[in-house]
This record gives structure tokens, C-alpha cells and sequence, in this order.
């Protein structure tokens, strides 16, 4: 089988990182896989975001003339 991280040919049997082909690149998986799950929820910078929308009918197109 193949190393998920490097794609090397590693041996599945007396492995003990299987199915990693090294402890090096096991840990390079659970870093990646760590980074990810390490993304707090909640903690997004979207202040409020709820925009005041002005959707006042400006109908202007009457405009009464002065003569
Ligand atoms: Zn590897």
C-alpha cells in the first residue's frame, strides 16, 4: 500500500505507523488533521453582520414642477 502523506510504498504488516510509512509522516497527518479540528468555532470576525438596509421607495420621479 501507499503512504497517504509521501505516496511511498510502505509495508502494511510490522508497521507500527501503518498506514503512514514513517512516524515522520504520521505526524505530518495528525498536524494537518490537528490544523484543521484546531479551528475554534465561534470565533469568526463577522461584527454584526446585519447591515441597516435603507430601502426607503424614493420616488422621486413627481416632482412637483414651480412655474
Ligand atoms: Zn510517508
Amino acid at each position: 500500500m501507499q503512504c497517504p502523506v509521501c505516496r511511498r510504498s510502505t509495508t502494511w504488516t510490522d508497521n507500527p505507523w501503518r498506514p503512514f510509512c514513517c512516524e515522520r509522516c504520521q505526524l505530518i497527518d495528525l498536524g494537518t488533521w490537528a490544523a484543521e479540528g484546531y479551528r475554534i468555532p465561534g470565533s469568526s470576525l463577522t461584527a454584526d453582520a446585519s447591515p441597516r438596509q435603507a430601502d426607503k421607495e424614493e420616488q422621486s420621479d413627481d416632482a412637483p414642477s414651480e412655474r
